[in-house]
């Protein structure tokens, strides 16, 4: 598999924020966001085998492995690998950019994190719209806050479709400040919860 990163860190963002993880950060990305934090994902990365990351994983001292990219859900051996994992006891967070089908990836001991992308990101409506009937309670939808056009049109998306996934709204890192987007939020007493990319404050992985 095409591997970008592998490191032990604290999860940075949504409902596991703060957890200790071992990040696996896999190549490859069909989308092209206007605010991408991870370019490399496009053309770099290196082959690792597969019974190596799988150890990786359970190897890890963390219960928690966090499995991202790029898009992490694109490469043909991802879901066994996810399951390679969970056999061995450990737990899986997934982040998504929500652009591929998730329903194989909804297994017991994996959560969801998955972007709806805004329309800054220039990557609008490219979510998979079956995704958002299946994200369950332990899941998260997030979606990234470039200015206050992009906070108008999640407020009307979360209003239009009924979600059980928690929502998480989070400043576009150096576009929003996290205390104008909570003041948007706190204002209109919305129903998601602000989200802040812990690991770019401490800068760690
Ligand atoms: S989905 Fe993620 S990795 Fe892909 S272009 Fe967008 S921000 Fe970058």
């Amino acid at each position: 598999m095409r591997v970008l990163q592998i490191s032990p860190t604290l999860v940075g963002e949504g409902m596991l924020t703060g957890q200790p993880c071992i990040l696996i950060r896999l190549a490859g990305c069909n989308l092209h966001c206007t605010w991408c934090d991870t370019p490399e994902a496009h053309r770099g990365g290196s082959e690792v085998p597969f019974a190596d990351i799988v150890d990786r994983g359970i190897l890890a001292k963390s219960e928690w492995i966090l499995l991202t990219g790029g898009e992490p859900l694109l490469q043909k051996s991802t879901n066994k690998l996810v399951k390679k994992w969970i056999e061995g006891g450990k737990k899986v967070l997934i982040e998504t950019n929500g652009s591929v089908p998730i329903e194989k990836f909804l297994l017991d001991g994996v959560r969801i994190s998955m972007d709806v992308k805004t329309p800054s990101s220039g990557e609008v409506n490219s979510h998979h719209k079956e995704n958002l009937d299946l994200l369950r309670p332990i899941d998260a939808i997030t979606f990234i806050i470039g200015d206050k056009k992009d906070y108008n049109w999640a407020k009307r998306f979360i209003k239009k479709h009924n979600m059980d996934a928690v929502i998480y709204f989070q400043p576009c890192w150096g576009r929003t400040s996290a205390r104008r987007l909570a003041e948007w939020i706190i204002s209109d007493g919305l129903n998601a919860r602000l989200s802040f990319q812990l690991h770019k404050v401490l800068k760690i992985p």
